[in-house]
């Protein structure tokens, strides 16, 4: 059993003032596995005292400066790769391949930042004036915990190289990954202050940093509906916001598909993370004269999605994150059954032969309506609606008919028709043909998906302010 009694605050580890005990636990087992003892408003204030100390100097520092520090974190976090990964199946009950996915990715957001920061130009020259991009100021960096620390590392590299210091608030049951992730930060050995790390209540630290006048800058990654709060608590003190939030992303299959192949693309893309993730697939658009030969190969498909002990190489999906998680999800199945919605396959309780642990059934319903609960709100858990269509321009009214805008999918035979169906859909993303990953070109949701962009320039500069010199010459 680990305890994890620090938080991290102008260069040091230290007893946050805050003195809850919170417990970690298992998934997989549902046993405890861990106590954290969480930071209060006290901390949070302190944590932010430290950070708007720490941006004088660091605000003037050069881009090779922080490219140099950039670098230093890599390394950092690539030596604790292993960890992050044993980290990410205990704590989150990633299955091995994931758990080495999401560790990789927090070295690649650094990568990411590296890269966009090399070619970024600072300075501007505009007739006889200099447009000049200034770091905002502290930024308060807000992370969920279903890739805890893919989100510290992409948040945190690009308030880094804009200039900005950072106050981090990881979810408080991503614990044990955020402990690995700020020993790596110190290891990088960062000037006091630049970064600092409070694991504490949303409700508790994250409102103040919200609130909190002295920083300038939310980066929020999480529900839409702490995502709006986030908005109006900052409203205040206008600060610059970007939200990442969720989505109900829909997958559409044009009637020309090779439904061998559309499908099992399309389960991975409802299943990933065990469909905790913010832009999974979940709303999954077929053309009526296909629906049945579409079953078929979703149930074969599926079959291929063995939940299970995150370490069994077989594995493809693990638990849910926690209990209340899996509540969740076995309500919403309720819901669909009750609305009326066609059980392909899955259902409610656990997969057959498993008496503990938050694990689901891999869940598909089909005849959804896309008026249906389970087809409007976010599951955040293995579950997927299958919607029928008649022609084209009812799928892009049904894919476009949703609160959230965040990631879409297309597949079809030929690559334009595809792209004209994309054309058309409201979302951040839209991946033709398969599940492409880029991390060059900008990330974030339409609608109530989000605000802002992450990644990219337009992710740097979410954390830039532009300021115009006149009469330089
Ligand atoms: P959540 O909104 O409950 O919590 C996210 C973070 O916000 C946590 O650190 C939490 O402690 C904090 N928080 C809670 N209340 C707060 C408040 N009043 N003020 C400030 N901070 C507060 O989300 P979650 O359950 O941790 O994560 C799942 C959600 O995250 C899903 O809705 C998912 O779609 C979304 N998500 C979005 C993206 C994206 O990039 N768009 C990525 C991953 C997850």
């Amino acid at each position: 059993m680990q305890i994890i009694e620090h938080i991290y605050v102008d260069g040091s580890f230290v007893v946050p003032h805050g003195s809850e005990m919170f417990d970690l636990f298992n998934p997989a087992t549902e046993q405890v596995i861990g106590r954290v003892r969480l930071a209060d408003e006290h901390d949070a204030n302190r944590a932010v005292a430290a950070a708007k100390r720490a941006l004088v100097s660091f605000s003037r520092t050069s881009k090779s400066e922080r490219l140099d520090m950039l670098q230093r974190i890599l390394k950092a976090i690539q030596a604790k790769e292993d960890e992050l990964t044993e980290a990410s199946m205990l704590e989150f009950g990633a299955p091995a391949m994931s758990a080495r996915f999401h560790a990789k990715g927090a070295a690649t957001m650094f990568e990411q930042a590296l890269k966009v920061l090399r070619e970024y130009d600072f300075k501007r020259r505009v007739g006889s004036s200099e447009v000049v991009m200034q770091p905002v100021g502290v930024a308060a960096l807000i992370t969920p915990w279903n890739a805890n620390a893919i989100f510290i590392a992409g948040k945190l590299s690009v308030a880094l190289a804009a200039g900005c210091t950072a106050v981090l608030k990881p979810s408080e049951m991503s614990a044990t990954q955020t402990r690995v992730m700020t020993e790596a930060l110190h290891d990088a050995g960062l000037p006091a202050g630049v970064v600092n790390i409070v694991t504490g209540r949303g409700d508790v630290v994250g409102e103040t940093l919200s609130a909190h006048p002295d920083v300038a800058k939310i980066s929020f990654t999480g529900s839409t509906a702490v995502g709006k709060r986030i908005l109006r608590t900052g409203a205040e003190t206008l600060k610059r916001t970007t939200l990442e939030l969720g989505g109900k992303s829909p997958f559409i299959i044009l009637d020309d598909a090779d439904l061998a192949t559309a499908a099992p693309v399309a389960v991975q893309a409802g299943f990933t993370n065990g469909g905790q993730a913010c832009n999974a697939g979940s709303r999954i658009l077929i053309d009526e004269r296909r629906l049945a030969e579409f079953e078929k190969r979703v149930i074969e498909a599926v079959g291929q999605f063995k939940p299970g002990e995150p370490r069994a190489a077989d594995t493809r999906i693990g638990p849910m994150v926690s209990e209340k998680q899996w509540q969740r999800v076995q309500r919403y199945i309720r819901l669909g059954l009750e609305e009326g919605a066609r059980l392909l396959t899955g259902g409610e309780g656990r997969p057959a032969g498993m008496s503990s642990g938050w694990f689901v059934k891999p869940t598909v319903f089909s005849d959804v309506r896309n008026d249906m609960t389970i087809a409007r709100e976010e599951i955040f858990g293995p579950v997927l609606s299958i919607i029928p269509y008649r022609d084209v321009e009812d799928a892009i009214a049904i894919a476009n008919d949703t609160p959230y805008g965040l990631q879409a999918y297309v597949m079809s035979a030929q690559d334009k028709r595809a792209q004209d169906v994309a054309a058309r859909i409201d979302a951040g993303r839209v991946l033709i043909n398969g599940l492409h990953y880029d991390f060059d070109v900008p990330f974030g949701g339409f609608k109530q998906s989000g605000l802002g962009r992450e990644l990219g320039v337009a992710g740097l500069e979410a954390y830039l302010e532009p300021k115009a010199v006149l009469g330089v010459g």
